[in-house]
């Protein structure tokens, strides 16, 4: 089977303009050849620090911002060389979860008339239809039925995200981004979002693709994770295998620092020590490996070439020399 969402080798590099005469003098690759598939129905979580490129690599995939490079299939569909005309038709099949639910709902809108929009953008039925698919949705949403004509002023933040969902989920689409849905929320709320993503998922079979800077989140929610530095992916794999054996030392570090806030992780082991240092700036990567700035590890071959993704079997990938077998006499793993 074809998968639902397959990326291969995007990119999206924003020019640098400088100076009173603002010349181009660079550019910053926010996301630089990044490849990942998702089958249908799965979510695919992406997970980095800010400025790692995670939200860059969600909205060019629907095209909210135009990738400058790479290849990407929805449904089939090479969403890339689609025409204004096409992707306006083609965006009911895959839609977007804002993080921050109270600037991506319009104020003055109702309730109904927000949840209707992308309704009646895409000819959805008539007047009395789409109320019955509002109402429908307000419920899958666990919002009452008087929500319907309240403002976004009028609710809690949990509530809002439940709105947009519902906007999000109102045609059926096939595939969503989620971009941070629950990290601006109270902490009290977030699992009750998260079980009612999960419940429309089951009904309607949608792919995910959930990006977050917090890993634990993903624990419970994904099937594969994709963890981004700087632009590129530098470890995929399945949920367990990432949590259980975490293969690159950025992902490593990025685990050992939830150790440090919740006690149940304690087959982490002791030496792994939460991350140190800061992400460097994307317009002065490192050569070599992006991470070397900051790796406990990093030794000699770390700053030649960019190491390649090696394949450590059970569709279980890791960015890092350490995997090379030429150098697993050296530093020491
Ligand atoms: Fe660290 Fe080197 Fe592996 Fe990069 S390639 S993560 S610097 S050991």
């Amino acid at each position: 089977d074809e998968p639902m969402v397959r990326v291969e080798n995007l990119k999206k590099h924003f020019p640098i303009h400088e100076g009173v005469l603002q010349r181009r003098t660079g550019e910053v690759r926010a996301v630089d050849g990044v490849s990942f598939s998702i089958e249908q129905g799965e979510t695919f979580g992406l997970v980095g620090e800010s400025g790692s490129g995670k939200t860059t690599t969600g909205r060019s995939l629907l095209r909210l911002t135009e990738p400058t490079g790479g290849t990407i299939e929805i449904d089939g569909q090479n969403v890339v060389d689609l025409s204004d005309e096409e992707l306006k038709r083609f965006r009911r099949n895959m839609q977007i979860v804002h993080q921050d639910p109270t600037s991506s709902l319009n104020p003055r809108h109702r309730v109904k008339t927000i949840i209707e929009a992308p309704l009646k953008i895409h000819g959805y039925g008539s007047a009395d239809e789409r109320l019955d698919r509002i109402e429908e949705l307000l419920e899958m949403v666990d919002l009452p039925r008087e929500f319907l004509y309240r403002y976004p002023g009028q609710l809690s933040g949990g509530q809002k995200q439940r709105v947009g969902i519902a906007r999000a989920v109102a045609l059926n689409p096939k595939f969503v981004v989620l971009d941070e849905p629950t990290s601006a929320l109270d902490v009290s709320v977030q699992a009750r979002i998260v079980d009612i993503l999960e419940d429309i998922q089951e009904e309607y079979n949608i792919t995910y693709l959930f990006i977050t800077h917090d890993l634990s989140l993903l624990r419970n929610v994904a099937d594969r994770i994709g963890v981004m530095y700087l632009g590129r992916l530098v470890e995929t794999g399945d949920v367990g295998s990432v949590f259980e054996t975490p293969e690159h030392p950025y992902s490593r570090a990025l685990l050992s620092a939830i150790s440090t806030v919740s006690e149940a992780d304690e087959q982490l082991k002791p030496e792994q020590q939460p991350i140190e240092g800061e992400i460097p700036d994307p317009r002065e990567k490192p050569s070599g490996c992006a991470f070397r700035s900051r790796c406990p590890y990093a030794f000699d071959a770390c700053s030649g070439d960019e190491p390649p993704m090696y394949e450590l079997g059970d569709d279980h990938d890791s960015r890092c020399y350490l995997h090379d077998d030429q150098y697993q006499e050296g530093p020491g793993w």
